[in-house]
């Protein structure tokens, strides 16, 4: 990388991609001002012409989903089944949000000497920060809402995966949406990330990264109290009783702490089981793990690519010094960036493997005694994103989901995240939500009207 440049490199061989420039903090100020100058037209365009458009955006990504699934597959190392699926449902998201644009209602009060309105107004120019580990379908869920309301964005894809947000781009403009509405700028984080926090005309940061960045994201924004919602780290539980049914639990348990090669914010990766059934779901866990196949990331048949780019592999190597793996799964030999998944059992909770987000394909498991041992271990982290409670008592479901400080659960069943349902996180996992009815509120202001009568 020079200052004003990135080779951006396929992680499943090493091989160079493309050189891709990087925008200086003058050509983040040139977009703003391009958003802000289109920002009254798309503002106050009819909701039904808005939503069209949004719905021919949609309809152009999903024709241009393979498309999109590739760049993203080649850049970041994503198996193509993963990312086709992510390009899809991209697609999806914003259609979803073409279907909210007109109907994001107020209310309307009756009050002492007549009427109060509340209006939902948009922002106005919003940047829009998002990570390398799902590079086309986070940025959908954030460009959805934030034009559904009527805002102008700036998206500002991770240095190290762009392709995808810069193809993008260009797919917003093909599909009719007006030069200005939706800019792309690929730049550094403390450089273009950066003046977007600080420039006085971006009124709101929606981000997904790490939890550090996010601090500093936030401690940015308060000067000018710009909005921000953060979504961002977890190390996330996975809490399986003695009655789960286990077979279904263990066939479960590597998608969700391996899928992405375990760069998922949402990765299940400290597994609580309940003492009596240990023993046998470890040896069930690696059974399940050997089915996946680890290799080329452009093969339909491949479910687990390497790790995003050397930097990361080496970081995440670093967790396995002086570290035993209980076992070792195979992978592929030669220049990509790859890791096998690693399955560490019983894992001590309080040492560094089960207190930091690893973000690679590292599994720990520890044992628990009950519903307190497991809810104290469980909770004992600054993370609060996601996780799940396996059993067949439906009381103790409830009862464990609800004193687990997580923002978005699940119960017998390692899936939590619907577009048309809220995301997000407890604690340091984050600030605000996304998706869903809800976060067109964290992309507009609320406006309360009286009117005398
Ligand atoms: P990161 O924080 O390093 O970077 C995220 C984005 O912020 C990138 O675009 C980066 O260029 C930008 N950035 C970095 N420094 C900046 C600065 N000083 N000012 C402005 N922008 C800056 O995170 P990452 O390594 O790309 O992503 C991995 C992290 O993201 C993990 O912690 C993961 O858990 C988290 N994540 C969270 C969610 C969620 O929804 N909660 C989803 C995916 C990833």
């Amino acid at each position: 990388m020079s200052d004003r440049s990135i080779t951006l490199r396929n992680p499943a061989d090493d091989s160079v991609i493309q050189e891709v420039s990087l925008a200086t903090a003058h050509d983040v100020d040139q977009a703003v001002a391009r958003a802000h100058a289109v920002l009254p037209a798309w503002r106050d365009m009819a909701p039904n012409d808005r939503a069209k458009l949004m719905r021919q955006f949609a309809d152009t990504v999903a024709a241009h989903a393979q498309e999109l699934a590739e760049l993203d597959t080649r850049n970041m190392g994503m198996p193509i089944g993963s990312s086709l699926w992510c390009a899809n449902t991209a697609a999806e998201v914003i259609h979803y949000y073409a279907g909210a644009v007109d109907k994001h209602l107020g209310h309307t009060y009756p009050v002492a000497g007549g009427v109060t309105m509340t209006f939902h107004e948009p922002l106005g120019v919003v940047g829009l920060i998002v990570p390398w580990n799902f590079p086309l379908l986070i940025a959908c869920w954030k460009l959805g809402p934030a034009l559904a309301c009527g805002n102008t964005v700036i998206l500002k894809p991770a240095e190290t995966t762009p392709l995808s947000a810069m193809r993008l781009g260009e797919l917003a403009l093909e599909a009719g949406i007006p030069e200005g509405v939706v800019q792309v700028v690929v730049g550094t984080g403390p450089e273009a990330g950066w003046r977007l926090v600080e420039h006085p005309l971006v009124r709101k940061i929606g981000f997904t990264g790490s939890t550090a960045v996010g601090k500093r994201i936030m401690a940015g924004c308060a000067d000018q109290m710009k909005r921000v919602t953060l979504e961002l780290g977890g190390k996330s539980a996975n809490i399986i009783f003695a009655d789960a049914d286990i077979e279904t639990v263990a066939a479960s348990a590597p998608g969700a702490v391996f899928d992405n090669s375990g760069q998922d914010c949402c990765a299940r990766s400290r597994i609580f089981v309940q003492r009596p059934i240990f023993d046998e779901f470890v040896h069930l866990m690696v059974a399940e793990t050997q089915k996946i196949v680890v290799g080329d990331p452009m093969d339909p048949k491949t479910s687990m690519g390497p790790l995003f780019t050397r930097a990361h592999h080496d970081r995440v190597s670093s967790y396995l010094e002086g570290v035993t793996p209980t076992w070792t799964g195979v992978a592929p030999t030669g220049n990509g960036y790859w890791f096998p998944c690693t399955i560490i059992a019983p894992a001590d909770p309080l040492s560094r493997i089960c207190t930091e987000e690893i973000f690679g394909p590292i599994a720990t498991i520890i044992p628990f005694t009950d519903e307190n041992d497991v809810l104290k271990m469980a909770n004992d982290t600054e993370y609060g994103l996601s996780g799940s409670v396996w059993t067949r008592d439906a009381e103790r479901a409830m009862r464990v989901a609800r004193r687990l400080e997580g923002g978005t659960l699940s119960v017998n069943s390692n899936s939590s995240v619907r577009f048309s349902t809220p995301f997000g996180g407890f604690k340091q996992s984050g600030i605000g939500r996304e998706l869903s009815m809800t976060a067109m509120d964290y992309y507009s202001e609320l406006k309360t009207i009286f009117w005398k009568s």
